[in-house]
């Protein structure tokens, strides 16, 4: 018999947003506890592979895609958001040409990719560097960003210190989830 063989879930999450916000150390910081400052992005799309381990009989396979460089040209592909699970959308605290584009990337997500039953697919909003002073978007913003545009969560994060990158990943795998 194959009782001892289960399938294991696999997600697709993608990370999005404007070039330099931090989603490739986001990525690297999720999946292997580093971060690099000097990290140089390759044109294309970078898949990373983490496997979470929910409880002890069950983990899940997360693929998170993180587009590199194309984000400076146009917006993603059809192909880019194809059957994926949920999505991270990242703004950088003190860019605020980056806070005003995430309503793009929300409606280009909306627009592009749905779920089987029609909604919308689970985004979280990350408001990233929190680390660092000078601040150009303030929490009022952010917070009415998040209600209009229907994220299911948002957080302030810092990638660099390492701050809320594991609990706003668990936050948005655990709404995947249950929606699946
Ligand atoms: P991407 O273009 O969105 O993939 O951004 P990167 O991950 O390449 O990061 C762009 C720059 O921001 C790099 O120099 C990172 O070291 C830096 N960075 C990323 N996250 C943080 C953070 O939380 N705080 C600070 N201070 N810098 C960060
Ligand atoms: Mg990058």
């Amino acid at each position: 018999t194959q009782s001892k063989l289960t399938t294991q879930k696999l997600y697709k999450i993608i990370v999005i947003g404007d070039p330099t916000v931090g989603k490739t150390s986001f990525v690297q910081r999720y999946v292997q506890n580093s971060f690099n400052k000097n990290y140089k992005g390759t044109v294309g799309v970078d898949f990373a592979l983490k496997i979470v381990k929910l409880s002890e009989t069950q983990t899940v396979r997360l693929q998170l895609w993180d587009i590199a460089g194309q984000e400076r040209f146009t917006w993603m592909t059809r192909v880019y958001y194809k059957d994926c699970h949920g999505c991270v959308i990242m703004f950088d605290l003190t860019n605020k040409n980056s806070f005003i584009n995430t309503r793009k990337w929300k409606i280009d997500v909306d627009s592009k990719c749905t779920r089987p039953d029609g909604k919308p697919i689970p985004c979280i909003l990350l408001a990233n560097k929190c680390d660092l002073p000078y601040r150009q978007v303030d929490q009022m913003e952010i917070e009415d960003l998040y209600k209009e545009h229907n994220f299911i969560g948002w957080t302030e994060t810092s990638v660099k210190e390492g701050l809320m990158v594991d609990d706003s990943m668990k936050f948005l795998v655990d709404v995947v989830m249950q929606q699946d």
